[in-house]
């Protein structure tokens, strides 16, 4: 267990919001917006930085963009009618997050610069102690969890990486002090982030390498400039732009039945490797490009520009595995040694545990790291066993598949706040999911996943932990988990009531309370 943080003076300050929640991305706004929608304003949302966005706020690289159609990739109960393309880029999106955020009047209930480091369950009060950075507490009801799941950047410890003398950052922490004009850079990683910056830096740069450790599978990207007739038709009418969200949600849905039954992969596996072929003349390079496992075991690049990038005659592929970095570049397997003024890492993100180091305390003095022992693991990606009143966005195997994460959060929004509406109904002030439940939950949903592209598909994917096994990926469609989140099962769930503590629970207060409060 780790230790709690000591309690400075500010710590005489509590407040007593009836939900926490903590973060301001995509999941943690959602959650706050459908909380007001279903008249809850008595919460409070913790920010550890001094704005909103999450992941959005986070990821500046040159060419950040999603790869979920707008349509699909913003909440259906704030659609955004002007949108500019049908993939929009980072700035768009960050621009959406803080539009919507001062459309809800959410901004007074977010504590920016406010970085949560310890959650212990009080069962005298069936309360959370929630305690920040600066030592302040918040004793809530309910906490929610939207921190993100690819938020920690995983940086490699390859072997004389301290001894580089030129200037190293990850693509997550983009260094825009570092001029790249004329420089010589190598990047080390190949998937999502990667394939979308290098496009950006090839050409300023003198020179890239790109280090590749597996080729990734690449299909096309639908992309266009949104018209200004589109634009006009989704002002005059609204179902217009629901009808295209509706194609962009089959178009991520119909592929996930073949990931789940690898034997039908073949149709995308065609259209990949016609894409390389079309786009890629050179066989040898062909050959590098081509991955040696099935498509959609790590997911699937979306980009048009990623192969003419790499045959730009400024711009070198190197498969020879990293041997070290010198003071001056990196020196592949093969002997060579790529000089490299600055070096970016498109490594990705730390997915194996992600509440690893932080502290967490449930029932019983059971401690998060004890709880994920043998791995993470929750029911229905949003509860887990011995977390009394603690709900999680992005959980364990809730996402990780293809379906656009904002739908898979909805559904989330959803389930907490039918949740809360269960713990009303029966006057609970304790609401724990049932440990058999959440195991015999966990033990269907492992055994479907071994069937699936992301387990058999021969590649280890952030979608794995180190053991192998899956804690990303929900096995079903998109549409299968809405299904699984509409309504709580009582009888999954043990709900209790401190006699003391009935008077605590839930009454919507009005807006006005919530909005009073200084922000700490
Ligand atoms: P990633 O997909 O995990 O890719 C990391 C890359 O770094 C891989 O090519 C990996 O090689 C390589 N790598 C990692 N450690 C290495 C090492 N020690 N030596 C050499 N190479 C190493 O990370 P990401 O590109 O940041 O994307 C992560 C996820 O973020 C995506 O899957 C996606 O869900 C999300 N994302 C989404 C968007 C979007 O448009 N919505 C954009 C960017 C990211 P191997 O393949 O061999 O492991």
């Amino acid at each position: 267990m780790s230790s709690t943080p000591a309690k400075s003076e500010a710590s005489e300050a509590v407040e007593t919001p009836d939900v926490l929640i903590v973060g301001t991305g995509l999941a943690g706004l959602g959650m706050a917006m459908k909380l007001l929608a279903a008249g809850h304003s008595d919460f409070v949302v913790l920010e550890k930085a001094d704005g909103v966005g999450g992941t959005w706020r986070e990821n500046t690289y040159p060419g950040c963009a999603c790869d979920v159609a707008s349509v699909m990739y913003s909440y259906s109960f704030a659609p955004n009618r002007a949108w500019s393309r049908m993939y929009a880029a980072q700035p768009e999106i960050l621009d959406y997050i803080k539009r919507v955020t001062k459309e809800h009047d959410l901004d007074s209930h977010i504590r920016f610069n406010t970085e949560a480091v310890s959650y212990e369950f009080d069962e005298e009060t069936d309360r959370w102690s929630v305690r920040t950075a600066s030592g302040r507490e918040y004793r809530a009801r309910i906490v929610v969890l939207a921190h993100g799941s690819l938020h920690q950047p995983s940086v490699p410890d390859l072997p004389g990486m301290s001894r580089f003398e030129g200037k190293l950052f990850h693509s997550a922490q983009w260094d825009h002090s570092v001029d790249l004009k004329g420089k010589r850079v190598a990047v080390v990683g190949t998937g999502s982030s990667a394939a979308q910056f290098i496009p950006e830096i090839a050409g300023t740069a003198a020179h890239v390498d790109v280090f590749q450790r597996s080729a990734h599978w690449v299909l096309p990207k639908a992309d266009r400039p949104l018209s200004s007739f589109e634009h006009k038709m989704f002002r005059a009418l609204p179902f217009t732009q629901r009808l295209y969200r509706l194609a962009a949600y089959w178009t991520h849905e119909v592929p996930v039945l073949a990931f789940l039954n690898p034997r039908f992969l073949g149709l995308l596996e065609t259209a990949a490797l016609r894409m390389l072929e079309k786009q890629v003349p050179d066989p040898v390079l062909r050959a590098k490009l081509t991955p040696d496992y099935k498509i959609g075991c790590k997911r699937i690049l979306l980009t048009n520009d990623y192969y003419p990038a790499l045959q730009r005659p400024d711009v070198d592929l190197v498969t020879s595995p990293i041997a070290e970095f010198t003071e001056s570049g990196i020196k592949s397997a093969d002997g060579d040694l790529h000089e490299a003024d600055v070096v970016i890492l498109g490594t990705g993100f730390s997915t194996e545990n992600r509440c690893a180091s932080e502290h967490i305390v449930g029932r019983g003095g059971i401690t998060i790291q004890e709880a994920w022992r043998e791995g993470m693991t929750a029911h229905l990606g949003t509860t887990v066993a011995g977390f009394p009143n603690m709900f999680m966005l992005m959980g364990p195997n809730s996402g990780g598949g293809a379906q656009s994460i904002l739908f898979v959060i909805e559904a989330q929004l959803h389930y907490v706040v039918e949740c809360l509406r269960l713990m009303r109904a029966r006057r609970a002030t304790r609401m724990e999911v049932r440990a058999d439940v959440q195991r015999a939950f966990n033990a269907r949903l492992h055994d479907k996943l071994g069937r699936s592209v992301w387990n058999t598909g021969g590649c280890h994917s952030w979608f794995l932990d180190s053991t192998g096994s899956n804690r990303q990926s929900w096995p079903g469609t998109g549409t299968s988990y809405w299904r699984a989140t509409r309504r709580p099962d009582p009888q999954a769930f043990v709900l209790s009531a401190r006699p003391e503590g009935r008077r605590l629970v839930s009454v919507p207060r009005p807006a006005a309370a919530g909005r009073a409060r200084k922000r700490g």
